[in-house]
Formats: C-alpha cells, sequence, structure tokens
C-alpha cells in the first residue's frame, strides 16, 4: 500500500503565530477577503487582523455573516463578495465554521459550479483554489490541517463531507491565545470534536502509520489538558496544548478518515442543529461500545499509553476503560444525551430512517472497525437518544 500524507504548505503555530498574519498574506496576494463572524468581531480578533494586514500593505474587505455551522447560503453570499471585490486571496477567522466556508469559497472562485456538485468527487477540483490562510480559535476542528469542508445543502437539509485536495488551506496559523475567549460549553464541545477526530483516525480502515503517530499524540494531549482547558480557560499552556493536538487530530483524520460517529452525527447537526461537537460527544461511548470488539486491540493500545495502572489487565479490560473514561469525560463537561438536549423524540423517531440513510451515503461509516448496516445505525440512534455516560468500572482482569 502506498499511503498519502496530505498538509498545509505551512503551518505556523504557538503563542503570538497570529502577528504573522500580514506578512504571510502578503506573499499571497494584494486584497483579502476575511471570512469571519460577529463574536470574532466584538472580541477584537477582526480589528486585530485588520491591523496586521495594514501594516503588510495588504488590503481587504470583510464577511462576518457566518452563524454557527455553514450553509451553501454562507458560501454563495462571501463568494459573491470575494467576486465584486476581486479579492486574490482568502483569511478564515474563526472555528471550523469561517474555515469550512472559506474552502469552498477558494475552491469556487477558480474551479466554478455550486458547493453541491463537489459531493462524493461528482466534480472533481482541478484548478488550484485561491491561496487560503486558515486562522482557528477553536480547539477543535483541525480545519486548519484538513482537505475537508463541511457544507449544509440547504435544498435538502444535508450536512455534505467534501474531502478533496484543493480544499487543503495553504497556510495555517494555530495561535493558542484567540482560544482563550472560548467559553466552557465550546470549549468542551470542539474539545470532544478533537478527541474523536484522533480516536476514529487511529481505529479507521484507513489509519496508516504516519497518521497513528499524529493520533495517538493528539488523544495524550488532549485527554490530559480538556479538563483544565475546560475549567480554568486562562490556562495557555492547557490552551496550547489543546490548539496543538486539535491540529494534529486534524491531520490524522485528513489522511486516515473519520467513521461511524462523524457520519452519524452530522444528519443530527442539519436536522437538529446541534453543534457538532457536542453530537460527537452525545454518539461516542455508545458507538465505541458497537465498535469495541473489533478494534480491542487498537483502544487497548490508547489505554496503556493514558493510564498507568493497566499493566495487569487484558486488552478487553483496557478497551473498557478507555470508553469509560470517555463517558467520565461526557459527564464532567456536562454533555448531555440527545433527550437532555431537548430534542423531541417524536420528530426523532420520524427521521432516523433519513438520517442512517444519509450517515451511510457519507461514506464514513463503512470507514469504521465494525462497518454497520443501515438498521443497526438506526439502532445505535435509539440508543443514543437516552444514552446514559455511567462508567462501568468492573473491567475484569
Ligand atoms: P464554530 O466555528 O461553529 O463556532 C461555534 C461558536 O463558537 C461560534 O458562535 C463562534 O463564534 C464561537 N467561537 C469560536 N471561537 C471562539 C473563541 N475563541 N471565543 C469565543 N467564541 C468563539 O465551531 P467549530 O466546532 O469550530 O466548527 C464546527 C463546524 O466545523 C461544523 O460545521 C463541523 O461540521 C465542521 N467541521 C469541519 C471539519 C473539517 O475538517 N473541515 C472537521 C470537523 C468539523
Amino acid at each position: 500500500m502506498v499511503a498519502t500524507v496530505r498538509m498545509p504548505r505551512h503551518v505556523f503555530y504557538g503563542k503570538d503565530s497570529f502577528k504573522r498574519v500580514g506578512e504571510e498574506t502578503a506573499l499571497l496576494g494584494k486584497k483579502a477577503l476575511i471570512i469571519s463572524d460577529k463574536i470574532m468581531e466584538q472580541l477584537g480578533y477582526v480589528t486585530e487582523c485588520k491591523t496586521y494586514l495594514e501594516g503588510a500593505n495588504v488590503d481587504h474587505v470583510t464577511y462576518l455573516d457566518i452563524d454557527s455551522e455553514p450553509t451553501d447560503q454562507y458560501v454563495n453570499a462571501s463568494l459573491h463578495l470575494l467576486q465584486n471585490e476581486a479579492c486574490d486571496v482568502v483569511i478564515a477567522l474563526g472555528g471550523g465554521s469561517c474555515i469550512d466556508t472559506a474552502k469552498a469559497v477558494v475552491v469556487l472562485a477558480t474551479n466554478g459550479g455550486d458547493i453541491s456538485d463537489y459531493m462524493n468527487g461528482k466534480t472533481i477540483a482541478k484548478k488550484k483554489a485561491l491561496p487560503l490562510l486558515a486562522v482557528p480559535t477553536t480547539a477543535g476542528t483541525g480545519s486548519e490541517a484538513t482537505d475537508v469542508t463541511v457544507i449544509t445543502n440547504t435544498t435538502n437539509d444535508v450536512k455534505m463531507m467534501i474531502k478533496q485536495p484543493a480544499f487543503m488551506p495553504e497556510v495555517a496559523i494555530v495561535d493558542p491565545v484567540l482560544t482563550v475567549s472560548s467559553p466552557r460549553g465550546i470549549t468542551a464541545a470542539t474539545g470532544i470534536d478533537a478527541l474523536t477526530h484522533a480516536i476514529e483516525a487511529y481505529i479507521s480502515r484507513k489509519a496508516q502509520p504516519f497518521t497513528d503517530t499524529l493520533a495517538l499524540s493528539a488523544i495524550q494531549l488532549i485527554v490530559e489538558n480538556i479538563r483544565e482547558s475546560y475549567y480554568n480557560g486562562e490556562n495557555l499552556e492547557a490552551r496550547g496544548k489543546m490548539a496543538y493536538g486539535a491540529m494534529l487530530a486534524g491531520a490524522a483524520f485528513s489522511n486516515s478518515s473519520v467513521c461511524l460517529v462523524h457520519g452519524m452525527s452530522r444528519p443530527i447537526g442539519a436536522l437538529f442543529h446541534v453543534p457538532h461537537g457536542i453530537s460527537n460527544a452525545m454518539l461516542l461511548p455508545a458507538v465505541l461500545e458497537f465498535s469495541q470488539a473489533t478494534c480491542t486491540n487498537r483502544l487497548a493500545h490508547i489505554g496503556r499509553l493514558l493510564f498507568s495502572d493497566v499493566a495487569d489487565l487484558n486488552d478487553e479490560a483496557v478497551a473498557v476503560r478507555v470508553v469509560d473514561e470517555i463517558k467520565q469525560l461526557c459527564l464532567d463537561l456536562k454533555i448531555p444525551n440527545l433527550k437532555g438536549w431537548g430534542i423531541d423524540q417524536q420528530a426523532f423517531d420520524l427521521v432516523l430512517e433519513k438520517m442512517a440513510q444519509d450517515a451511510l451515503t457519507s461514506g464514513s461509516p463503512a470507514n469504521n472497525p465494525r462497518v454497520p448496516t443501515e438498521a443497526e445505525i438506526v439502532g445505535l440512534y435509539k440508543t443514543c437518544y437516552d444514552y446514559q455516560f455511567l462508567p462501568q468500572r468492573t473491567a475484569s482482569r
């Protein structure tokens, strides 16, 4: 097998790396479109970005209308602005929603068509995208280091996962200072998203040695720093390790894959507007229990890396311990189940089959160590609706 590795051309990370955005943009274009949102503006990040651009003599315009999970409408509106203003470089400043919108814009700007044309490889972007500098403000999606964009198609309520080399940013700037303002709920949701990326990349049928290294490092960094980032968000060291871990996790799954959790999570986001990281967390323990027997050795390897007191346990017991740790994390970070989030059971039951079909169509479940049938996915959705995150703590030797 020939394994492929794709990464951004340049990665800058660490405290104050954001200050590089002006000079790096100047190397790539003359007029930048900043794709961001109103919260980033309120926090002063957009003004800071403009200051750096002006210091490097780069002209700029802003699109700030992203409001959480991105849709084709945000993509079309910001593309329109880019074309009207003749911008030749794009900066995404924000969470995965801003970065994913920007990825779609830079590809459509040179390759044309509608973003839905690129779903499932119907159209392949052959022309080089406009240069994109991705500046994440959440330690979560890792989108700054992936060739993936996730955009909701508003005509059929499908969250399209589109993966092609052209969607890889040219530059990633990962400055943990920008994540310190992230409130607890967002820190929890985005942190568990990153953990899910790393775990799924590691147990995926598409895992390869390079992604194993990234994924295991990411799992350790995230598990060791997520609670501190949640409870003590000012701790820049913990935030830095989370930002780094999330980027590694993104690079891991982009070169391996995500699996069943992500496949099932996107339809929940599209239909019930649950933030992506929260819906991942709602599914992760139950889906790992479903998959456990087919990836015991890999889960046990994760457990032996994380826990110092499992040397005497067999692999099955260590795998159970890993799932227990994730359940405990969900409890500590106050992750609700689907019922607790307020999703009406009747409304949920009505769309179970659509969600299962959309999950399968995305292709992600086929990468899972245990490949589910449509009926098994429906069964898992039912299990997760009122799932209790109760650790077993009964691991046998
Ligand atoms: P997000 O971008 O939707 O942001 C969530 C909220 O947090 C927004 O209101 C935003 O303004 C706010 N926020 C962001 N940073 C903040 C900060 N530092 N301080 C205060 N508030 C802040 O959340 P996300 O989880 O980063 O991105 C989710 C999207 O990314 C989903 O659409 C998901 O499907 C997608 N995604 C993409 C990839 C990929 O590889 N392309 C991977 C995983 C997820």
